[in-house]
């Protein structure tokens, strides 16, 4: 993992902060020594049971903490990355970890589902099945306890898509889609691809209090998936109100700061318990989805 260089550090500088812009093409070059120089690492974000309140997943989330630049959020490296390749080992290095760091999980009785996001150009690559393969084989976790997050975006041809996710389905490992309503996917594929999850897109979440029409698309989502035999998790929930409005709509899986952020591997561990009372203080009491 990274060295912990936040804080006092008056020579470092933070790269949201804008100080001294950094040119592409050095972010290009020190991105390809990331992985090497151990300044990639993943955070987990809880996915909870809104009905039980229980940890049933974790999304895992890149970071790169580059010596000087400090702390550079995904939104900004994944494209490069993406524009030039680097997404291929970057996103194996990722895969890798996660499974490893699950693998420890469960062997510590800790049974969630680790998933991953994929890039476009992951997903597009021939052997994606094998890397994948690979690397639950040398991790030793079981392909149910792996969950592969997609956008609906992936790719413009429908068929090789669902190819692709028949392959993925095939080994065993589970599948989301994920920022579900900002794509382009034409609903009436949905019901030919062999997913397990839609993870409604923040935007609608965060606007539920505001705009009747976000309220109005998040039920039909929920009751979309739920007639497709699909679970729903809501993701970006940073307030109490939204939390019951989801539970009250039957969703099953929330994710968001309000009941918790990403947080590195040890820390979501050390906090577990306590995330776990969160539904059960600021929730719906009760067993609405029984
Ligand atoms: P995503 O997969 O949709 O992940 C959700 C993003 O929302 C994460 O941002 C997460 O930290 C943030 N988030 C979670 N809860 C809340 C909330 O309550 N409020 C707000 N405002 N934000 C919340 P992050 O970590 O910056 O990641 C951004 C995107 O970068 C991800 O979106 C994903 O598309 C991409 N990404 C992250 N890790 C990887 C990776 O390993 N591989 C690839 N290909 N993409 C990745
Ligand atoms: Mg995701
Ligand atoms: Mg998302
Ligand atoms: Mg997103």
């Amino acid at each position: 993992r990274a060295k912990k260089l936040r804080g006092n550090n008056s020579k470092f500088y933070s790269y949201n902060q804008g100080e001294g812009s950094i040119d592409p093409l050095e972010l290009e070059m020190e991105l390809g020594k990331a992985i090497d120089q151990d300044q990639l690492f993943l955070h987990y974000q809880p996915k909870i049971n809104l009905n039980t309140g229980k940890i049933v997943g974790v999304e895992a989330l890149i970071r790169w903490e580059h010596p000087e630049w400090g702390l550079i959020p995904p939104g900004t490296f994944i494209p490069i990355a993406e524009e030039t390749g680097l997404i291929i080992p970057i996103g194996e290095w990722a895969l890798n970890v996660a499974c490893k760091q699950n693998k420890i999980w469960q062997e510590r009785g800790f049974k969630t589902v680790v998933s991953v996001n994929l890039s476009a150009i992951q997903f597009n690559q021939p052997n994606l099945i094998d890397t994948i393969e690979a690397v639950l084989q040398k991790t030793g976790l079981e392909p149910h306890f792996l969950e592969v997050e997609i956008t609906e975006s992936m790719t413009a041809d429908i068929e090789s898509t669902i190819l692709m996710l028949q392959h993925l389905k095939k080994i065993g490992v589970r599948i989301s889609i994920d920022d579900f309503g900002t794509g382009f996917s034409s609903l009436s594929y949905l019901k030919y691809f062999p997913v397990d999850t839609l993870k409604i897109d923040q935007s609608f979440v965060r606007k539920l209090h505001n705009n009747p029409n976000d309220e109005t698309i998040i039920k039909a989502i929920i009751s979309m998936a739920h007639n497709l035999n699909l679970k729903v998790v809501a993701e970006g929930i940073e307030t109490k109100e939204q939390l019951v409005f989801l539970q009250h709509h039957l969703c099953d899986e929330g994710q968001g700061f309000f009941l918790s952020k990403p947080l590195l591997a040890n820390d979501l561990e050390q906090k577990r318990s306590r995330i776990e009372q969160i539904v059960e203080d600021n929730g719906i009491p009760g067993d609405l989805n029984q």
